[in-house]
């Protein structure tokens, strides 16, 4: 099953309860949401009052992607928010295990992120702490950027090696997945597509309709 991540940082900000709203009855299976903090990518992203105020409004799961210089620092904070899942950006920590496994402690699923230079020799010695990979199909940072294309190859040779070992482990795809491009990340093995402006949200749609017909995209028409 393919399960749709909406982007929450591309929702109106101002209008962020309507979106989410939006988005909940139009079935969204999670919520994605980007923690940036203006040194690890030039730009900010959602503070943890506010992920606090998220959670408190929604049973929808939380998906916390950290794009921050030292993550640890914030899983005690979203330990207490109980968020659900929690990726991290393997280009920023010196000790990765340690820290999947201490986001596993907390009972929060554990996910590594890796932006598009990073290759991915180092899965192996990591997969028995991962519960998902999170492969970048754009830099870090900012909206508006086009998929790379060679990000497709990516997805599959991670799915080569999880699949070696047999593993439960999903991959989610970030930036610019739309109708053009998810296709092939789900083909490639990816399973928690996140969707942003160019998927679902679009200036002339209305939310439901946009998610509701992405959806239909990824799931194709038996649904599955
Ligand atoms: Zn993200």
């Amino acid at each position: 099953m393919i399960k749709l991540a909406p982007s929450l940082l591309c929702a109106n900000q101002l209008n962020l309860e309507r979106d989410i709203t939006a988005l909940i009855n139009a079935g969204a299976d999670m919520f994605h949401i980007d923690v940036m903090d203006g040194h690890f990518v030039p730009n900010l992203g959602f503070t943890m009052d506010t992920i606090k105020q998220i959670k408190a409004f929604t049973r929808i799961p939380l998906d916390i992607h950290l794009m921050v210089d030292n993550p640890q620092e914030y899983i005690n904070l979203l330990k207490e928010v109980k968020v659900d899942y929690i990726s991290f950006h393997l280009e920023a920590v010196k000790y990765p295990r340690r820290l999947l496994q201490l986001i596993r402690a907390t009972g929060i699923k554990a996910g590594l992120a890796i932006s598009p230079k990073t290759n991915v020799d180092f899965l192996p010695y990591l997969l028995d702490y991962l519960d998902y990979v999170l492969i970048m199909a754009i830099e870090p940072g900012f909206s508006g950027q086009n998929f790379i294309p060679q990000m497709g190859d990516k997805i599959l040779a991670v799915k080569k090696i999880i699949d070696k070992k047999g593993l439960n482990i999903h991959i989610e795809v970030d930036g610019d997945v739309n109708k053009n491009t998810a296709p092939e990340c789900i083909k490639n093995g990816a399973d928690i597509l996140v969707a942003g402006m160019t998927s679902v949200f679009m200036k002339g749609i209305a939310l439901e309709d946009s998610y509701r017909n992405f959806k239909k995209v990824v799931v194709g028409p038996e649904g599955k």
